[in-house]
């Protein structure tokens, strides 16, 4: 007797995620700020400005390598892309510290040197005249079962930045909100410019190494962080 009502409830279940996705297909992936054209949110606050995009680790360093089928150099990578995207689309110019799989270091000064790899992306930062500097990173826990997205500051400038890239990411993802975290990381104090180090996901969670695999999970993220970058120089 357990089965069918197993089954009768799966069926249920997968009806009503069935309407759900068609429901949310019909009316397209939207963007808080985007999507009210009453809300003083304009898109205007990105036109004309420099940011730096610095996905973590490449070339010989995958990041973190989780339960999932995809690395955090390679996730991290394709979210910079989609976000550079859409932040030129709306006017902003963007650096990317590295491009592709290669080590921001690899032909550089820094080649070789201890944290070169790091120098490497803050010198890059630090000789633009960028305004903000934004590194995406994945997360790890040993107990598999801790999720959520997190950022990171650690200069007194950082702060408005980190909370408004929270603010983006948590309400476009839905993702557990853990919050903004001071943490002194060499790429955060270093920059000289605000700078913000955002943990997307854990890779160690098989449902957020899963969904950071996934292209529109990728845009989902790239679309709050866009949210988070425009709620920042909008002042709010
Ligand atoms: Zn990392």
């Amino acid at each position: 007797m357990r089965k069918p009502i197993v089954l009768y409830s799966n069926l249920a279940a997968t009806l009503a995620m069935l309407g759900f996705f068609l429901l949310s297909g019909l009316m397209g992936t939207k963007v808080p700020f985007l999507a009210d054209p009453n809300r003083s949110l304009g898109t205007e606050h990105l036109q004309g400005r420099v940011i730096v995009l610095d996905p973590g680790h490449g070339g010989g360093d995958p990041g973190t390598v989780g339960v999932g089928s995809t690395t955090e150099a390679e996730n991290v990578l394709a979210i910079a892309w989609e976000l550079k995207g859409l932040l030129e689309k709306y006017g902003a110019e963007v650096i990317m510290t590295r491009q592709n799989d290669t080590s921001p270091s690899a032909g550089t000064q820094f080649s070789g040197q201890r944290n070169g790899q790091l120098a490497a992306r803050v010198a890059a930062g630090n000789r633009s005249r960028a305004e903000i500097f934004i590194s995406l990173h994945n997360d790890w826990h040993d107990d598999g079962q801790i999720r959520g997205t997190s950022v990171h500051y650690y200069k007194g400038a950082d702060l408005a930045l980190a909370e408004a890239l929270q603010r983006g990411l948590v309400g476009q993802t839905k993702a557990r909100d853990l919050g903004v975290k001071r943490s002194n990381f060499y790429v955060l104090r270093n920059t000289n410019m605000p700078a913000a180090l955002v943990e997307i996901g854990f890779l160690s969670n098989a449902e957020e190494a899963r969904l950071l695999a996934r292209p529109s999970y990728r845009r989902e993220v790239a679309l709050g962080l866009l949210a988070g970058i425009n709620a920042y120089f909008a002042g709010n």
